[in-house]
């Protein structure tokens, strides 16, 4: 029996001080994760099976099949990639491309406009160590990381001791969360949280902005221009202050700009930045890697040497609009997750799916290919919400192929 150090891809924290103790290939305890990451780290859910058209089948010949597939189509749809690292995204930006593909991900309907704007260089950033070591005010807006991200208060932005914070939060850190509901991350600061009716975020933004500009700010709900006062000057007097927008505030708001105009109000007198709460552990590194190859970080269609790009290639309106003659999904379930009148179109195309686990897209897919567990089962580099990478390295030896190894192997076979 022995104890080996990882990191858990149960979320974007990507919490590198894991230890898990091993008998064999047989888990006999986790140090350190939370219960979001053990259960992701014991691999619970049930393993895919080898299919095609629902049979069971080998794995060279489904993905024979899935070559097949891809080639034959014209306007396929590759999609995805947040449960998947980089060196997996980059096969699939790969194949897109020799495909004339579309290729998408979850940061098309999620946190992509944050992390283009910071990707962009147009709000200042910073990392979750930055956060440790000298965040004096962390302001959680539309999100309950005590559930999401369940080690993020604890590991960076609100108990720890850091460099400038050794007082941690009983004196040296303010958290504030502002939302519709008292979340669990809003009962552990409850001197500061601030409830406010659905869809009444941009009012808010543009409030704080006002009151930082020496105007009377005034919102339409139950929010005086005193309390509304009171927190502008609180964020103000921040000597490093973060943050962290969650799905509440970005689904609230049209455009992402009243958030980065609030910010630049703030840094006329403090130190703010901005943080994405992304979800799957490598989202980011899906957008950071397309930017780079693209200029663009999601919702993009293959053409010869040209991108095309914009909302007419994100995957709900590919799908939605019958676009797609095939779809390849890695690592995630759109079946599970869209609205029902765009996830039933996949079953009206040719559909290959790659994951470690069965999920509710496994049950309409032509071709299930399983895979290895990234992190746990096969190794390989991801990026941190914050923008860090961070390399992973299994801990088990696995009978799967990598989800890379997968798709290196249909671009072989096309
Ligand atoms: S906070 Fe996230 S990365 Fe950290 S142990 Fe929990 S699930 Fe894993």
């Amino acid at each position: 029996m022995e104890i080996k150090d990882f990191v858990c891809t149960g979320c974007a924290l990507l919490c590198d001080d894991i230890g898990v103790k091993t008998n064999g290939n047989t888990i006999e305890e986790t140090y350190n994760t939370c219960r979001k990451g053990a259960a992701r780290i014991r691999g619970d859910k049930e393993r895919l099976k080898c299919t095609i058209k629902g049979k069971e089948e080998t794995i060279y010949n489904a993905i024979g099949e899935a070559a097949a597939i891809l080639s034959g189509a014209k306007k396929p749809l590759i999609y995805g990639f947040g449960n998947s690292t980089l060196e997996t995204q980059e096969k699939a930006i790969e194949l897109a491309a020799s495909l004339n593909a579309y290729l998408d991900d979850t940061s098309s309907f999620c946190q992509g406009p944050v992390v283009e704007a910071i990707l962009e260089g147009k709000v200042p950033t910073c990392t979750l160590d930055d956060v440790r070591h000298q965040a004096d005010v962390s302001l959680f807006w539309g999100c309950d990381p005590a559930n999401s991200h369940p080690r993020h208060l604890s590991r960076f932005s609100y108990f720890p001791r850091g460099e400038k914070r050794q007082r941690g939060w009983e004196d040296d850190r303010t958290a504030i969360v502002i939302d519709v509901r008292k979340s669990d991350t809003a009962e552990i600061c409850n001197k500061h949280f601030y409830s406010i009716p659905p869809g009444s975020d941009g009012e808010l933004v543009e409030a704080l902005t006002s009151a930082l500009t020496g105007k009377i700010p005034k919102v339409s709900f139950n929010m005086s221009s005193k309390e509304i006062l009171e927190l502008a000057n609180l964020l103000k007097k921040a000597e490093f202050g973060a943050i962290f927008v969650g799905l509440g505030l970005v689904y609230s708001l049209p455009q992402i700009e009243p958030i980065l105009k609030l910010i630049e109000a703030l840094n006329k007198s403090s130190n703010f930045h901005l943080i994405p709460m992304v979800g799957q552990y490598n989202m980011r590194g899906f957008d950071h890697l397309l930017f780079e190859k693209t200029g663009y970080i999601n919702r993009v269609k293959f053409d010869g040497e040209k991108v095309d790009h914009g909302p007419h290639c994100s995957v709900m309106e590919v799908l939605n609009s019958d676009k797609a003659d095939a779809a390849l999904v890695i690592g995630s379930d759109p079946l599970g997750s869209f609205p029902k009148s765009i996830a039933e179109k996949l079953e009206t195309i040719p559909t290959i799916l790659i994951d470690p686990a069965r999920n509710f897209t496994s049950t309409v897919a032509d071709v299930t290919i399983p895979s290895a567990y990234s992190g746990t089962e096969t190794g390989g580099t991801a990026i941190r919400m914050d923008g860090e990478r961070i390399e992973l390295t299994p801990f088990f030896d696995s009978e799967y192929l990598s989800d890379e190894e997968i798709l290196t192997r249909i671009l072989e076979a096309l």
